[in-house]
């Protein structure tokens, strides 16, 4: 006799008990509600059988649950105590006459206590080969079955399992009908959406059907054409379209019902509206019928919108091109620069050679890049534009005076981020302003002439009143104190028109001189008005090359200045300082001749110091012209030289410095 053996229900044992559950819940009737059919069947099975108990009973993991229970009051037991489990295994019907005298069942607690089982008779309920539980009677008696009462509890227990599939086939069924009106109810909500949409977003609908050769179209369709009822003639759409169109779109919507991708826009007419529409239609076949399904859209704002963003657009483009402005982009993580075509206005080069920030600065003036960065770094900064003006080389050698604007863009956090900004050539401008500095000169030496005129009568008058009063002395006497003033008054004209006369005269071929040569001579005349004043002199030379200079006029210059140093320390004594030595131009780069002729003398005041190179500005009174620097300056500027001081007055520590530099090669370029 075969052990019987209860599986142990937290570990199945094999893969056909996992199978069994799976079937099992394949028909999801563990704890579902009563039904008739299984009712009846418990009822027929009590009957048949004479027992007091009947069930329906499915063998889960840890229980055994009761689908009918005729004559009991539990829902399920524990699976361990089950008699039907034992019908698992063997797959045959189990039939135990009196469980107290079954060592199988004697110690199971519902034989021991309620229900007190004694008698028990079950038949499994196969599905494909598993046993799911079984239909089963019991008694409280020990007893036993006829052949027939027991093939009778097989019988029910097949059509259990028959009744499980049909149950099951049912779910299904159901299952499937509400997925479909779910899906159904789905789309017509999406169609719904999708309708809402398309009206909001202002989307017609159309279609075109050839057989008969209509068009429908939406509500919306109808107000977009202006054309009355949802299907109509083709023609009548189509009369709807701008003239200038039609004959376009007709051949475009022919191309369209041939199987062409129609994608289109044109012009309505409304009374004396015009409005742009877009149109796309795919062409659909659907049982030998084809037929046009298309959208419609009023597109006349986003027309409009673009029509004035070209008109800008252009606009602008025709004010830059005549004003010649350069625009660019300059980002400031990466230094790229960003032009929009016309950098050769500003640089006389294409992007590409200057698509870096970096190398456009190369292309700037040297003297002009450090006062460039200055103005520009609020813009770096984010906290401010910049408007400035530099010169750039352009790749011909020429010059161009260029007006450079700039305003940061700013992230959202506010850090910046880069510059946008402008250039405008403004060399002609330039060249227009330098011709006005030009007549300002002119109309500066007229007012000059016109001063001089007048310097030199006022000496004159008080000559002829004086000569007049020598005339009129009784003696000579009387006389001299007349002439002597007359003659001052005479030497104090002749210096202004010698120095003036001495400025305008041009020499004629300029010569090639030695700081040394220049200074020379410069002090043979003065030799005794430095000893008288107690001026020592301290000359040194460390030049290494001629200057080709009018060596006259900037003898002149230096007469001047070592004219000036003299008077500053007359009375007082001091140290003249006279060097020389090569140097450079710091704005423009030049190299030359740097002379530095220096005193210890008084000297100047602010006021001084702010006037000293206008022309007859002087301290000397009768003494000076106020002519020397005036005259110094010019003909340094003609040099292409320059001059420049420093000055102290403090006791102790007082003295004047001042500076001229000739470029070597001066006059040559003046010449050219
Ligand atoms: P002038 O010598 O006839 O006065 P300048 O044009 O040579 O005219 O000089 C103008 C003025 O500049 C002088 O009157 C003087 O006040 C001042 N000045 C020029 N050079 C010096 C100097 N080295 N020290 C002090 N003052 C000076
Ligand atoms: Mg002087």
């Amino acid at each position: 006799v075969r052990k019987s053996i209860v599986p142990h229900a937290t570990e199945p044992e094999d893969e056909q008990e996992l199978a069994r559950l799976e079937k099992l819940r394949s028909f999801s009737i563990l704890d579902s509600l009563p039904e008739q059919s299984f009712e009846d069947i418990t009822a027929l099975a009590s009957f048949i059988c004479g027992t007091p108990i009947s069930l329906i009973s499915f063998v889960d993991e840890q229980r055994q649950w009761f689908k009918s229970k005729l004559g009991l009051g539990a829902s399920e037991t524990p699976r361990s105590q089950s008699f039907c489990a034992n019908t698992i295994p063997t797959q045959e019907m189990l039939v135990v006459e009196d469980a107290q005298a079954d060592p199988r069942f004697r110690d199971n607690p519902l034989v021991l206590g309620g229900p007190n089982i004694r008698f028990y008779a079950g038949a499994p309920i196969l599905q494909a080969g598993h046993v799911l539980g079984t239909v089963c009677v019991i008694d409280t008696i020990p007893r036993s079955l006829s052949a027939k009462q027991l093939s009778a509890l097989q019988a029910l227990a097949r059509q259990t399992s028959i009744l499980l599939d049909q149950r099951k086939g049912l779910m299904d069924a159901k299952r499937e009908a509400k997925r479909l009106s779910d899906t159904r109810e789905n789309l017509r909500q999406s169609e719904a959406q999708m309708t809402l949409a398309a009206e909001a977003a202002g989307i017609a609908s159309w279609y075109f059907d050839p057989a008969r050769n209509v068009v429908g179209g939406d509500a919306l369709m109808g107000k977009i054409f202006g054309v009355p009822g949802s299907e109509g003639p083709a023609e009548d759409w189509l009369n709807a379209i701008h003239p200038e169109d039609r004959d376009r779109v007709g051949k475009e919507f022919a191309d369209g019902v041939s199987g062409k991708p129609y994608d289109t826009e044109y012009r309505l007419l409304h009374g004396e509206s015009l409005r742009w529409v877009r149109a796309k239609a795919r062409l659909l076949s659907a049982g030998g019928q084809q037929r046009m399904a298309g959208i419609c859209e009023d597109v006349t704002s986003r027309k409009l919108i673009e029509e004035s963003l070209r008109s800008t657009a252009e606009r602008l483009r025709l004010a830059q091109s005549a004003g010649r402005v350069a625009t660019w982009e300059w980002n400031l993580s990466t230094g790229a620069l960003i032009w929009g075509d016309e950098s050769l206005w500003a640089y006389g080069r294409p992007p590409e050679e200057i698509s870096h920030i970096e190398t456009a600065l190369q292309f700037l003036h040297p003297d002009d890049l450090a006062g460039v960065m200055e103005r520009v770094k609020p813009a770096i900064e984010g906290t401010g534009e910049y408007n400035v003006e530099f010169r750039i080389l352009w790749p011909d050698g020429s010059i161009h005076w260029s007006q450079g604007f700039g305003k940061p863009v700013l992230s959202a956090s506010g850090k910046p981020i880069a510059i946008v900004g402008f250039n405008i050539d403004i060399s002609d401008r330039k060249i227009a302003d330098a011709a006005l500095i030009r007549t300002e000169k002119l109309a500066a030496v007229g007012r000059l002439a016109s001063t001089m005129a007048h310097e030199i009568n006022n000496p004159l008058e008080a000559v002829t009143n004086l000569l007049f009063l020598a005339q009129n002395a009784q003696n000579l006497e009387q006389a001299k104190p007349f002439l002597d003033t007359a003659d001052t008054e005479l030497r104090r004209a002749s210096a202004i028109t010698n120095q003036a006369l001495r400025f305008h005269k041009q020499a004629t071929r300029p010569t090639s001189v030695s700081f040394e040569e220049l200074v020379s001579g410069l002090l043979s005349g003065r030799h005794s008005r430095l000893l008288n004043s107690h001026i020592v002199l301290s000359k040194k030379d460390r030049s290494t090359q001629p200057v080709l200079c009018f060596e006259g006029e900037i003898r002149q210059v230096l007469s001047n200045l070592v004219g000036n140093a003299i008077d500053a320390m007359h009375g007082r004594g001091g140290t003249l300082y006279l060097r020389g030595r090569d140097g450079r131009d710091w704005r423009t780069g030049k190299s030359g001749l740097l002379i530095t002729i220096a005193d210890t003398g008084t000297g100047m005041s602010r006021i001084t110091q702010a006037k000293l190179f206008d022309a007859f500005f002087t301290t000397k009174g009768i003494g000076g012209t106020g002519l020397g620097l005036w005259i110094s300056k010019e003909i340094l500027d003609r040099h292409h030289g320059r001059i420049a001081f420093k000055s102290r007055e403090q006791p102790g520590l007082s003295g004047t410095i001042f500076t001229v530099f000739l470029p070597f090669d001066a006059v040559v370029r003046q010449l050219a």
